[in-house]
């Protein structure tokens, strides 16, 4: 299959494009399109057929559900039940954004988009290509990110690209992402509302709507023997090809420790990439030191991660070596790819 990339400007969007990619969708086919988040692999959710297309071409386990993309409210309606009063405080105050709720699903929505769950996964994107894509289509749009499983997620259509020519028929280029990270899942179908992921929107943005949201436990350990509740949090995740590990600390112990573990590996003829920041990156020894942005700017952090991540496989590095960042605000969503994208590996010096 030939993968076709259409650029799409946002501020005036193609229609013809547009039509395209919807008609795609309409006959049960994938388009990766961008979301503020980061890019979807797209389906329309209420045809199984589709969905299964969609866990073919990432690679992805049958049973780690996808997030169903709907532009209006009714949309919710027709696929979730027991849609509370803190949902709908939650829509009202991040929809369209990137928070998706967890709700117990309506018997039309196949099990194969929700992972043979009873509950459902659903987000209201803010980018126009996104929403503008849902509705000239008329789907549902049932999206993981649009990855190869277990890979970063795609900030750039290139990304896209690289994990999937050649597996689905249109990929929509709308340049990179602003947010760079998936979003913040919630779970609502319990008593007790609980965060399955953490993401942009934080618990400090959710106190103010409906209090504060615990986390769920293993967020930031590896916990045996709890059974994950977003049954995508147990795979290997947002992984580069080379081995990552973090390094927390006092600035000083850090740069000395990442600059002595490079200089070993280098001894051994072995390519070391570093995560800096901004502040740190005149200091590092290895082959290539890349800054993910000054510290106090945590979005750019953010936004610039699964970037970082990618091109160090584009160079070919064996070893990357990281800095570790606060898990306070947007740190805790930093902090979870970072730890799952380096196997929980993480020395303190
Ligand atoms: P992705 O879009 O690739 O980030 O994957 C979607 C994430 O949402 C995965 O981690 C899933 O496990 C999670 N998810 C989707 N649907 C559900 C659901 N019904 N219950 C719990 N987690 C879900
Ligand atoms: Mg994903």
């Amino acid at each position: 299959m030939i993968t076709k990339v259409y650029k799409i400007n946002r501020d005036n969007i193609d229609t013809d494009k547009l039509k395209e990619a919807a008609a795609i969708l309409q006959t049960g086919g994938l388009v990766a399109f961008p979301t503020e988040t980061v890019y979807g692999l797209g389906a329309d959710a209420m045809n199984p057929d589709a969905s299964r297309k969609i866990y073919a071409a990432k690679g992805r386990p049958s049973d780690n559900p996808l997030i169903v993309h709907i532009s209006k409210w009714e949309d919710l309606e027709k696929i979730a039940r027991d849609i509370s009063g803190k949902a709908k405080k939650l829509a009202d105050a991040f929809w369209p954004g990137p928070l998706t709720m967890i709700l117990n699903k309506k018997d039309q929505v196949p099990k194969e988009t929700t992972g043979g769950l009873n509950t459902v996964a659903v987000r209201m994107p803010k980018d126009e290509i996104a929403l503008r894509l849902i509705e000239e289509s008329g789907c549902l749009i049932a999206a993981p990110s649009a990855n190869t499983s277990g890979r970063p997620s795609p900030t750039l259509a290139e990304h896209v690209l690289k994990d999937l020519n050649g597996r689905i028929p249109l990929i929509l280029d709308g340049g990179e992402v602003g947010i760079g990270i998936e979003s913040t899942i919630i779970d609502l179908t319990e008593e007790i509302p609980v965060i399955l992921r953490p993401g942009r929107i934080t618990n400090e943005f959710l106190k103010k709507v409906v209090g504060a949201i615990p986390i769920v436990r293993g967020i930031f350990s590896k916990v045996s023997g709890v059974k994950p509740k977003a049954p995508g949090m147990k795979y290997r995740h947002y992984a580069p090809k080379a081995g990552l590990v973090l390094v927390e600390g006092e600035e000083e112990n850090v740069i000395a420790k990442i600059n002595a573990l490079t200089e070993e590996l280098q001894k051994h003829e072995k390519k070391v990439g570093i995560i800096g920041t901004d502040e740190t990156v005149s200091r590092y020894l290895g082959d290539y030191v890349i800054s993910i942005g000054a510290r106090k700017d945590e979005e750019g952090i953010a936004r610039h991660l699964y970037r970082i991540l990618r091109d160090f496989d584009e160079l070919g590095v064996e070893m990357i070596y990281s800095e570790s960042f606060s898990s306070q605000g947007i740190g805790q969503a930093i902090m979870n790819r970072l730890l799952k994208a380096a196997g929980h590996q993480i020395l303190e010096v």
